[in-house]
């Protein structure tokens, strides 16, 4: 029997004020994550599979200025790009992952060439980008990332010890963030997928939870798919993602249980913030999350998309 094809996206959680968020401003996120769940639930349509939907999901949101990952990702300490991605496949339990790279346009790309073509499942620095090379993805001029919107809301911290989320509210309205999607196709496997630029003006050489499996992303066919956002230092203390999955084999909570305690309780007694994406085998999906907001979307079946920012779907 056929599984319903049901694709999730995130974009960034955070202090997403509706007062400071201009109805135009909404209006470019909410088309955003429309048009990222149409490319992604096509490729579901057409019998394709969940790692592929997902691939192409983050990829098109990584080439998006409005999220903090690949093209738009945010300045580091150093006033340059250190992008993280990982992949993970919900029935073969492989991953791939990527860290501190510079020079490539789609991370999420070369983190699902790991997952495929190497016997390893994580690469950082110079060793991933001499990876993508052997495997003929070209390094890119590191010009190509720059944005005025994020240098100046990197120069605003540069110099100071402070490395902040890049929807903090001590940035400033324009608030987006690191990207995400979760993902199960006809042939009911899951998948999960996420990309980042990090945090605004971390230090040289911080990863954080987004390519370590487990924490930002994971995926297994007995439970959930599973995208995180939000303070990585805290999903990587806490392994969110995992836990999700650990509540619901374990403990036997739905989805939604699971999610809502990993947040609400376990992230939150830390004094973590943010959010996560989920879907279990059934095709249900959840969001959950302690800040104000977290840019997102999905589509169930034939359903009609659906995108969310604060509280509500619309
Ligand atoms: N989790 C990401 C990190 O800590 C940031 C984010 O989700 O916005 O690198």
């Amino acid at each position: 029997m056929k599984t319903q094809n049901t694709i999730a996206i995130h974009g960034g959680a955070g202090t997403i004020l509706r007062s400071k968020l201009t109805p135009e401003k909404e209006k470019a996120y909410r088309k955003a994550l429309h048009n990222t769940i149409v490319e992604g639930a096509k490729i579901l349509k057409k019998g394709g599979t969940a790692i592929d939907a997902v691939t192409e999901a983050v990829h098109c949101m990584e080439d998006i200025e409005l999220f903090n990952a690949g093209k738009g990702s945010v300045f580091t300490a150093k006033g340059i790009h250190e992008m993280d991605a990982s992949i993970m496949c919900g029935k073969s339990l492989n991953t791939g992952a990527v860290a501190g790279i510079s020079t490539i346009s789609n991370p999420i790309e070369l983190a699902k060439i790991v997952m495929e073509k190497s016997q390893h499942m994580f690469f950082v620095g110079a060793g991933a980008i001499a990876f993508a090379k052997e495997h003929g993805i070209k390094e890119i001029d590191p010009n190509y990332f720059f944005n005025q919107h994020r240098f100046d809301q990197w120069k605003r911290v540069a110099g100071s010890k402070t490395a902040q989320l890049d929807h903090s509210d001590r940035v400033d309205e324009d608030k987006s963030g690191t990207v995400g999607a979760v993902a199960i196709d006809q042939y009911g496997n899951l998948a999960a997928a996420t990309s980042t630029g990090g945090m605004t003006n971390k230090q040289q050489g911080r990863v954080g939870d987004s390519p370590i499996i487990g924490a930002g992303t994971y995926a297994n066919n007995n439970t959930c798919a599973v995208s995180c956002t939000g303070h990585g230092e805290y999903f990587m203390r806490t392994v969110l993602a995992h836990r999700v999955s650990c509540l619901m084999e374990l403990c036997q909570l739905s989805l939604e249980e699971a999610c809502q305690r990993a947040i609400y309780e376990d992230l939150q007694s830390l004094g973590g913030s943010g959010g996560l994406i989920a879907v279990d085998t059934t095709g249900k999906v959840s969001f959950v999350f302690n800040s104000e907001g977290m840019y997102r979307a999905v589509k169930i079946g034939e359903q009609a998309i659906q995108t969310g920012i604060w509280r509500t779907m619309t």
